[in-house]
């Protein structure tokens, strides 16, 4: 017997046309690629994008087509991510940090019909377009006036002039709930990139997920500044949430330093924002280096990498500022583990409490995982035993767009490649990537934990911890080290600091001051690069 209730597919059309509706007043600001501040409301936000809904229906694009962007986050964005799902297009969000080879090889293997593109992305769009013969149509995220005369890129015109001449009357579509809405490839360490490919039905649920207490925990009454780009798995999800949930969003635009950020931050009240470490050690420096204090951001969610201690003592302690430690990645939509205390801890010692913040987290209901040896065997939940991270559940991937790679499941799970140990209370932490693990002496040793006592230091700035060949041990972990302007550390001093902290065989051998460590697409740090950078090191007394 079926249940009697009705069956209305889950369609991101219904997301805008419900904060249209309930929250008509909430506004949306951003700074924009010409630097003054944009401000509207989710009443225009819909308005608009019934219009490019129109502008697009005039492209006469089929179902699924794929609609590209080249775009900060910001308001236009905002209305594309609407826009094209909610006509049944695919809307791929490009990662402008690409090298234009890349970003070319990408477009052509999803085959995109159309391309719109933040006016700071014109020279990767003039190197790549006589290279994409699949994008029919260049449109520029500026005002008719902006448009360059000789830009060189055949047919390009500007947004506003394309969606204002249409109405702002538009019905959407009703498809099925399964059909793709966006798509996002991952940073291809390994081999060419892969593309996730999300539907309406997995994002949706995925929406729902972040709102949760436990999750990001968002409301009509906050005010959100997602840092994570719109480029990279849809801004972690957070600009379908706030249009569920009616919350204020606050688009950095291209603005990424430190003072932009704070300032931002203060300007428009914002009581949440979100982003990868690299982007808040930018920002703490210049709160310390200023003396400056928040007056409203409350808490903030941070993953894409581990997060170091320091970074969590440094929001908690000196400014109030809760961390919400969480993981994900491409394939997951991206959220899978959010790091929130369970009442157990309440009562803890703040070291006892700072042990569990340091987890990646809780399982997020809707994402089911476990952790496997060897020869897939499952292994305990003890907080000890650690081994491949697998993941299912409904907005997990099942397969990259035209198979590429073939199945990724095992048994219908999905392997990570983070390698992890889950505790009794079900919170996991990830150890390593499966590639980046040290091995020594048969013992694994975290590149994460090593990094971790490094960033505790006063001097560092950042540390990238890779496992270098010995002819003993097989491996052995070296701290490659930038310092912080005008501080002084030396690498018997560093080395020094790392006794007591951790056991003497996982203190590295060797300490490399690096003037910067490589950082990939995702400001994630690339390894694989800065293992190129220190080919000719030695091992001291190998
Ligand atoms: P991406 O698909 O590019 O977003 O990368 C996903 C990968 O980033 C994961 O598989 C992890 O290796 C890493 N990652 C994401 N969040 C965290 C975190 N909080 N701690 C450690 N690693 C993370």
């Amino acid at each position: 017997m079926l249940g009697l209730m009705q069956n209305q597919q889950l369609l991101i059309s219904a997301l805008i046309e419900f904060a249209d509706r309930h929250h008509g007043e909430g506004e949306i600001v951003s700074r924009r690629v010409e630097g003054d501040i944009h401000r509207y409301t989710y009443k225009d936000v819909a308005a608009r994008s019934r219009q490019l809904a129109n502008a697009l229906d005039g492209f006469k694009l089929p179902f699924s087509a794929r609609v590209a962007t080249l775009a900060w986050n910001g308001y236009r964005h905002l209305e594309l991510y609407f826009g094209v799902s909610g006509t049944g297009r695919v809307l791929h969000t490009l990662n402008p940090r690409l090298h234009p080879d890349q970003i070319s090889w990408i477009v052509n293997h999803a085959e995109d019909s159309v391309l719109c593109f933040d006016m700071t992305f014109l020279p990767i769009v003039k190197a790549i377009h006589s290279r994409c013969p699949t994008i029919k149509h260049y449109v520029a995220m500026c005002d008719a006036d902006k448009l360059p005369a000789d830009s060189g890129i055949p047919g390009l015109i500007s947004y506003e002039a394309w969606i204002g001449a249409q109405s702002s009357r538009y019905q959407w579509p009703s498809f099925d709930e399964n059909s793709a809405s966006s798509m996002c490839y991952t940073s291809g360490t390994t081999g060419n990139p892969k593309a996730a490919l999300y539907s309406h039905r997995s994002t949706m649920l995925h929406a729902y997920a972040v709102a949760l207490p436990d999750v990001m925990c968002v409301s009509a009454r906050d005010s959100i500044l997602p840092v994570v780009p719109m480029f990279h798995v849809n801004a972690w999800g957070i600009p379908y949430t706030a249009a569920m949930t009616g919350a204020k969003l606050v688009f950095p635009g291209p603005a990424m330093d430190g003072k932009s950020i704070f300032e931002l931050i203060e300007a428009e009240k914002v009581s949440y924002a979100a982003g990868v470490p690299t982007v808040w050690q930018m920002m703490l420096s210049h709160m310390q280096t200023n003396k400056l204090r928040f007056s409203t951001l409350k808490r903030t969610v941070i993953g894409g990498s581990a997060c170091p201690p320091a970074m969590i003592t440094a929001f908690n302690d000196d400014y109030g500022v809760e961390v919400l430690h969480a993981w994900g990645m491409t394939e997951m939509s991206p959220l899978g583990t959010l790091c929130t205390l369970k009442n157990k801890h309440l009562e803890m010692s703040a070291a006892d409490k700072m042990k569990v913040r340091l987890k990646q987290g809780r399982g997020i209901f809707g994402v089911d995982m476990k952790i496997v040896d060897g020869n897939g065997s499952e292994l305990p939940w003890d907080g000890k035993a650690y081994g491949d991270l697998l993941v299912k559940g409904p907005w997990v991937i099942d397969a990259y767009f035209k198979g590429e790679g073939g199945s990724p499941l095992v048994d219908g799970w999905f392997p990570t490649g983070d390698v992890a140990t889950i505790d009794a209370d079900g919170y996991m932490q990830i150890t390593d990537r499966s590639k980046d693990v040290i091995k020594s002496g048969g013992e694994w040793i975290s590149s994460i934990d090593v990094e971790n006592i490094a960033m505790a230091h006063p001097a560092v700035a950042m540390a990238a911890c890779i496992g270098m060949k010995h002819p003993k041990w097989d491996e052995r972990p070296i701290i490659a080290v930038v310092k912080k302007p005008g501080s002084e550390v030396s690498r018997d001093e560093l080395l020094a600091f790392y006794e007591g902290k951790t056991a003497k065989w996982q203190i590295p051998d060797d300490v490399v001051f690096v003037d910067g460590i490589p950082l990939g697409g995702t400001g994630k740090m690339q390894k694989t690069k800065l293992r190129e950078m220190l080919k000719d090191y030695k091992l001291p007394g190998v």
